[in-house]
């Protein structure tokens, strides 16, 4: 399997060089040449469709048995047997669990995988990288427990000091390996956003250091997040019975992967994308128009995202792979902050696609409504996506088709969200109920790059 950009100038790459890449160079999205198709089967078991789904996008790659090994590893950890479980919510309506790893937040399926495959490649290659990153808090531990204990990698994490909550400091600072790193820097999260910025604007440094991301527009986290949407289909009826899928949206890489799995033949007649206020996307489906607003801050704070930069690999695809008008569109975007798809292109969205908006106050109601309902607690985004279901179903579209919200999060990762909706506090699930003795590891450090650099420069194996 070959890979080329969404912008059509950089060079075609193969599985392992697009996975070290990330980004193009001409500023474009890896997506693979053609769409390898589904064949019948599958009993629902994850590891078993897992390797079965990714197999074609790897190529050679990674050799079988080490990625069957690979996968294996990777959801060993989960707390749950069938990795994402269903939950039936009645009418019609199940939810898929995608949150049982690590971190508690469905990020854990593609992250997992992925720190294995950097550092299999990596191995390969006989070299090693420098992870650094940013998080305002909820997706921080999720790249470190990724790249935890690898040979080849060392992680660095910026967060704002004391900016971030305790539980979401302590998921990353009480991780104990060798390779991992905590800074909490003394600024905000723009302040940490900015600092690796300008790391990787360090030519120099960023070369001695070999310094790498593990972002969300990485090919193989889209891989790995097509496999659970063929397993959910396999459990409800198999690979080519219908079904439908609301998802809660920030950068779009969940719901396109069900367009990936859409795409090798998966039967999904409809992907219901679910938004927040910053409802940019709810806009795009409906009338094609792509328009910045300010990002508004909401109650699910990981979909508090106004350019959802996978929605690039949409755009593509809806262009037939035309690279430069891909590029002109984004740069009519970037440049008048506002662009709008063409009318016949936008038509040929057709019915596969809807878009639908909740506020904060909508969700806590939604909360607050399930537990009664059902006595199944839904973190906030999660209930962003099962409002969106309930909405498409009540509105007569689809009938008679099975309907999967995606549930993103783990309610006790939000539980003041939580508690504001139901008056009690979710607890933390039993593996992580000593989270509060363990103890941390992080330094602190200024807003100053020269200081963040001497640190990373000091504590990462490279060179
Ligand atoms: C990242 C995240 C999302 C958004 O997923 P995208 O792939 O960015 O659209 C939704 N919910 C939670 C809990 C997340 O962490």
């Amino acid at each position: 399997m070959r890979y080329v950009s969404t912008r059509g100038v950089a060079p075609v790459l193969e599985f392992g060089e697009a996975l070290l890449a990330g980004l193009a160079t001409d500023g474009g999205l890896y997506v693979p040449e053609s769409w390898p198709q589904l064949a019948d089967g599958g009993h629902g078991d994850y590891l078993e469709t897992a390797v079965e789904v990714m197999a074609p996008f790897v190529g050679d790659s990674v050799d079988q048995d080490s990625f069957a090994a690979m996968v294996a590893d990777s959801y060993r950890g989960f707390d749950a047997e069938e990795v994402t479980p269903l939950v039936d919510l009645g009418d019609g309506l199940h939810l898929l669990e995608l949150f049982h790893g690590p971190t508690l937040a469905f990020k854990d399926v593609a992250l997992q995988l992925l720190g294995r495959l950097f550092d299999h490649e990596l191995d390969r290659r006989d070299e090693r990288v420098t992870i650094v990153g940013a998080t305002s808090g909820d997706t921080g531990s999720a790249a470190i427990e990724a790249c935890r204990d690898r040979n080849n990698l060392d992680i660095v994490v910026l967060h704002p000091a004391d900016r971030v909550s305790e539980v979401q400091r302590r998921q990353m600072t009480t991780v104990n390996s060798p390779n991992v790193h905590n800074v909490a820097v003394d600024g905000t999260f723009d302040d940490c956003q900015d600092l690796v910025k300008a790391m990787f604007a360090d030519a120099g440094f960023r070369r001695r250091l070999r310094l790498a991301a593990v972002n969300s527009i990485n090919w193989a986290r889209i891989m790995a997040q097509v496999v659970y949407y063929v397993v959910a289909a396999e459990r409800l009826g198999g690979r080519r019975s219908p079904i439908a899928f609301a998802v809660p949206t920030g950068n779009f890489g969940n719901v396109y992967a069900g367009h990936v799995a859409r795409r090798c033949g998966l039967v999904v007649p409809r992907l219901v994308v679910a938004s927040n206020t910053n409802d940019i996307l709810t806009r795009f489906f409906t009338d094609g128009s792509l328009t910045v607003a300010e990002v508004v801050p909401t109650l699910s704070p990981s979909m508090d995202i106004q350019v959802s930069s996978n929605l690039e690999r949409l755009l593509f695809e809806l262009s037939d792979r035309d690279g430069p008008a891909v590029a002109a569109l984004l740069e009519r975007f970037r440049s008048e902050g506002t662009a709008a798809l063409d009318p016949g292109l936008h038509a040929s969205l057709g019915n596969a696609w809807s878009g639908y908006r909740f506020d904060d106050e909508e969700v806590l109601r939604c909360i607050a409504d399930e537990a009664d309902r059902s006595g199944t607690v839904l973190d906030p985004h999660t209930a962003v996506g099962v409002l969106a279901a309930r909405a498409h179903q009540e509105a007569g579209y689809d009938v008679g088709v099975k309907m999967v919200a995606l549930a993103t999060a783990h309610p006790s990762k939000f539980p003041d969200a939580i508690e504001q909706a139901t008056g009690v506090r979710p607890p933390l699930p039993d593996r992580l109920a000593d989270l509060f003795d363990r103890p941390e590891q992080l330094v602190r450090l200024p807003n100053d790059l020269e200081a963040v650099e001497a640190f990373v420069a000091e504590r990462s194996r490279v060179g």
